[in-house]
């Protein structure tokens, strides 16, 4: 039995586990936002601020955007007021030092009196082999950003969008072959100490990621206790 409905939500599984598909769920369930750290840094990269700058500066060289740049960014969204219902975070914290980080913010005292501290993780398992299936068959609407997959989430009506109507899709660069290799050991590498981490702190529910997306979104459903 849940007590309370878990609204303080991080989403940790390697790239292409269903966290964006599973996100997209709870925050319509729950009525709260996902705060996508990678669509963050994309749409802050190009507001043509001096902040937004230096993140394109590095984003363009292919660089990680630093642990400290990470945590002002998460601290910025968390202290909205459209955010203090609570949030889902999808793609952040993805290291030790990111997730220590968030600790120490949301146990400061504006954080607290928010009501802001992490009540779950969810931890999407998935073997590699079906991460790079998912993957590479993955798209997005351009207007309304629905996920779809060739394969296991195609459109109703090929080449229009299910919830949108629009006829534009885009697919993210770096979803190839190669690129999900090296993201994989990334994952494995530098995000995947989050696991134990999670654990000591009583906060990590393992789930079983490869079932269909209404299996795997019903197992979360009773976790998160909506
Ligand atoms: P992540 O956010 O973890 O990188 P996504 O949510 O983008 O992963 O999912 C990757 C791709 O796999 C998407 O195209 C999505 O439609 C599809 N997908 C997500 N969950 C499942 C599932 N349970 N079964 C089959 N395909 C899925
Ligand atoms: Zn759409």
């Amino acid at each position: 039995m849940v007590e309370k409905i878990h609204r303080h939500i991080i989403m940790l599984g390697p790239p292409g586990a269903g966290k964006g598909t599973q996100a997209a769920i709870l925050s319509e369930k729950l009525g709260i936002n996902t705060v996508s750290t990678g669509a963050v840094l994309r749409e802050f990269s190009n507001s043509g601020t001096k902040e937004g700058n230096k993140v394109k500066a590095l984003i363009d060289k292919g660089q990680m955007v630093s642990d400290k740049m990470m945590i002002k960014i998460m601290k910025e969204i968390l202290s909205k007021p459209e955010n203090v219902k609570g949030y889902i975070l999808d793609g952040s914290p993805r290291s030790i030092p990111q997730a220590k980080g968030l600790d120490k913010m949301l146990a400061s005292r504006k954080m607290k009196k928010l009501g802001q501290e992490l009540d779950a993780v969810l931890y999407l398992q998935v073997p590699d082999d079906y991460v790079i299936e998912r993957i590479i068959g993955r798209f997005q609407c351009a207007h309304c950003k629905t996920l779809y997959h060739e394969r296991f989430k195609p459109t109703k009506v090929f080449g229009i969008c299910d919830e949108c109507g629009h006829k534009e899709f885009t697919r993210r660069e770096d979803d190839t072959f190669e690129t999900v290799v090296s993201r994989l050991r990334a994952f494995r590498e530098v995000t995947a100490p989050l696991i134990p981490y999670y654990e000591k702190k009583g906060l990590l529910r393992c789930i079983d990621g490869t079932g269909p997306i209404d299996v795997v979104s019903e197992k979360i459903r009773k976790i998160v206790g909506y």
